[in-house]
């Protein structure tokens, strides 16, 4: 009776989430940050329900927030998308991902991530029909297997999807990565479909946009949202950008998936948007500093700890501590020590879970006394 959501079961950050609740754990699992984002930006939503954006915005979402994501895009990339042809508003980031590949690709097709992947990708592409192939990223720095990522493009390959920053590994993707997937996808005559959600969120190294790169442009849907930078991930806002003919036929299916998403968030998002750079430095660098005190934290319970250089996750290595099996630890953690946590394995396919196998995701997004209460509880572990 299932059918395909048979296959699908509960999100490990429900999962985690719940156990969190019931255990009274601190919550380090799920990615959400503890403190809300700016002032005005809800004084804008606010607004915007007083003043009576309370019913459907346009499919395509509200002009505002299109030309907010276009000036978004030409101030810190020098991008210009078309904000009437060549930009849509989605419901989160997950939407703007279910819409693009759905619209894409099917049964006979190939997409092709990297390993460990956001388990939405998995997900979806089992719903579409196609088929899921895979290149691991390899510690210490996370980044792809070069050779293995050249051998899994193959004549089928109809879309390759990246995400950087990446979840959950923290990786911010160099630009001879970068470049590689695009001669590869040209090669290929396949698509790339990026998500970008964690853009601001870097630490040093610089966050290169995979569509400012020669060649990659013409082939490239860019999704983000505003869940992250501006610490909303309630409001589900996301949008995505790219060749007219390309959102185009991604909007034929988003409008059968939600048709809109929630008027008066968009409206103030779009005041996000605007807020000058400082916001965006400050936002990172106030993540940095968390990032930080958790890794000294981890470090000092014994765990090695792989730096990330973007993205609100740290990754642990649980094997120091005598502990191989990072799935069966982050089911017991919450009973043993009160943290909750994220475990790696369940991003990947069987042979990355087994490569992965030890491995730990902390998310860092939370109060800097809450992050140093978890590391002490983490101490006791050994
Ligand atoms: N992509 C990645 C890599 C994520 O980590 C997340 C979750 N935060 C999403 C997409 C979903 O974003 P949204 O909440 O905007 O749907
Ligand atoms: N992206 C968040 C994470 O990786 C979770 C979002 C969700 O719960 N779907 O933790």
């Amino acid at each position: 009776l299932l059918g395909p959501a048979g296959q699908l079961g509960v999100t490990i950050f429900e999962e985690m989430t719940t156990l969190a609740a019931q255990t009274g754990a601190i919550n380090l699992g799920q990615g959400f940050p503890d403190e809300d984002g700016p002032r005005e930006i809800k004084a804008a939503a606010m607004a915007a329900i007083e003043a009576g954006a309370n019913q459907y915005a346009p499919g395509k979402g509200i002009l505002e927030l299109r030309e907010a994501v276009a000036a978004h895009q030409e101030r810190f990339y020098g991008l210009a998308p078309d904000p009437h042809t060549e930009v849509i508003i989605t419901t989160g980031a997950t939407e703007g991902i279910a819409a693009t590949l759905l619209a894409f690709v099917g049964p006979g097709d190939e997409v092709l991530t990297f390993e460990p992947f956001y388990d939405s990708y998995g997900a979806v592409i089992g719903l579409s029909g196609a088929t899921h192939v895979t290149a691991p990223l390899l510690a210490p720095d996370f980044y792809p297997d070069m050779t293995a990522m050249e051998a899994a493009f193959t004549d089928r390959t109809r879309v390759v999807l990246l995400n950087n920053p990446h979840n959950p590994t923290g990786a911010v993707f160099p630009r001879h990565v970068l470049q590689r997937v695009v001669e590869l996808a040209a090669k290929h005559d396949c698509l790339i479909i990026t998500d970008e959600v964690y853009e601001h969120l870097t630490f040093g190294a610089r966050h290169i946009p995979v569509a400012t790169l020669p060649g990659a442009a013409e082939r490239t849907i860019t999704i983000s949202s505003a869940g992250k930078t501006f610490s909303f991930t309630g409001w589900k806002i996301g949008w995505l950008t790219g060749p007219d003919h390309l959102v185009a036929a991604v909007r034929t299916v988003k409008q059968f998936l939600t048709y809109s998403s929630g008027t008066p968030f968009q409206a103030a998002i779009a005041t996000g948007l605007a807020l000058p750079d400082e916001f965006y430095q400050g936002v990172a660098a106030t993540l940095q500093k968390k990032r930080d005190i958790l890794s000294e934290g981890l470090r000092a319970a014994g765990f090695d700890v792989y730096t990330p250089q973007g993205t609100y996750f740290v990754n642990v290595d649980t094997a120091p501590l005598g502990i191989g099996d990072s799935v069966d630890l982050a089911r017991r953690l919450p009973g043993l020590v009160g943290v909750a946590a994220i475990p790696v394995p369940v991003f990947c396919h069987p042979e990355g879970a087994e490569r992965t196998r030890s491995l730990l995701r902390f998310a860092f997004c939370k109060k800097v006394d809450l992050l140093e209460e978890a590391a002490a509880r983490l101490a006791t572990l050994s």
